[in-house]
C-alpha cells in the first residue's frame, strides 16, 4: 500500500491493455518482483510499490486482514473496528465505511502507517498484472493501475515465469481446486496469491487436470509450511 518511490526501468512488456491510455509505470524486473513478492507472502519484508498519489487500496472495498499476533496493529485499531474473520479462528477483519474506505484512511492517507496491518503491507497490486487478471468488479481505481504496470524481462526465462504465473491463475479461475477444509478459492486477490505460491507447477507448460490440480494444492501447502 502506498510507499516511496522506486528507480524507474526500461524495457516495458505489455501484458494488459489501460483503457485510459495513461502512460505506462515501470514495474522492474519481473523475476527480481516474484521472488520479493513470494518473500514478503512468505513473511519477509514488505513489498515497496511505487503508488506515487494512488491509494486505490486504501478506498475499495476491501476487509483488511489483521492476525492474532500483530499486537502493533491491533493496538492501533479501534476495536470497535475489529469484528473475528469466519474462517480464521483468531484473526480479525477490518472492514470499510460506506464509500469503501478503510477506516483508518483519512485525509493525509494511512492514520496509521507504521503500523499498519501486514495485510497492506504485502499487498502489491502488481500482482494482477504478473498473473493477467483484473482486482475485480467496482475496483476502477487499482484496474487502472494494473493496466498500466509494465514489466521487464531479462531472458526467455523469465519470461516463462510469467507465462506459468498467468497459467496458474487462469487454471484457479477456470476450474474449482478445493484446497484442505473445503475452501474453494475465487477472490482475484486470493487467486493472485496462490499462482504467486504454485506457478512452479505450470513452468514446463499445463498438466492435466488432476496433476494440475494436486501440484497447485501440494505447492500451495509446501510453500505455507516453509513460510510458517
Ligand atoms: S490500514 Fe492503512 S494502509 Fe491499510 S487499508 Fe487501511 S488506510 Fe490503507
Amino acid at each position: 500500500m502506498p510507499a516511496g518511490p522506486r528507480t524507474p526501468r526500461t524495457a516495458w512488456v505489455d501484458t494488459l491493455p489501460s483503457s485510459t491510455g495513461a502512460a505506462p509505470l515501470p514495474a522492474g524486473n519481473f523475476s527480481d518482483w516474484l521472488r520479493a513478492m513470494r518473500a514478503a507472502l512468505a513473511g519477509g519484508p514488505g513489498m515497496d510499490v511505487a503508488c506515487g498519489e494512488c491509494v486505490g487500496c486504501c478506498t475499495s472495498s476491501y476487509y483488511i486482514k489483521v492476525r492474532a499476533h500483530e499486537s502493533d496493529a491491533l493496538r492501533h485499531i479501534p476495536p470497535a473496528q475489529l469484528a473475528p474473520a469466519p474462517d480464521e479462528p483468531g484473526t480479525r477483519l477490518m472492514g470499510f465505511d460506506a464509500a469503501g474506505h478503510c477506516p483508518m484512511f483519512g485525509a493525509g492517507g494511512c492514520s496509521i502507517y507504521p503500523h499498519r496491518p501486514e495485510t497492506c503491507r504485502t499487498y502489491d497490486c502488481r500482482i494482477f498484472t504478473a498473473a493477467g487478471m483484473e482486482a475485480g468488479p467496482g475496483r476502477t481505481m487499482i484496474n487502472e493501475r494494473i493496466a498500466r504496470w509494465r514489466f521487464e524481462f531479462a531472458d526467455e526465462d523469465q519470461r516463462r515465469e510469467q507465462r506459468a504465473v498467468q497459467a496458474a491463475a487462469r487454471f484457479l479461475r477456470q476450474h474449482p481446486v478445493r484446497f484442505p477444509g473445503g475452501h474453494i478459492p475465487a477472490r482475484p486477490s486470493e487467486i493472485a496469491v496462490l499462482a504467486v505460491k504454485s506457478y512452479g507447477v505450470f513452468l514446463d507448460g499445463e498438466p492435466d487436470h488432476a496433476t494440475a490440480v494436486t501440484g497447485i494444492v501440494e505447492a500451495c501447502r509446501a510453500f505455507d509450511q516453509r513460510a510458517g
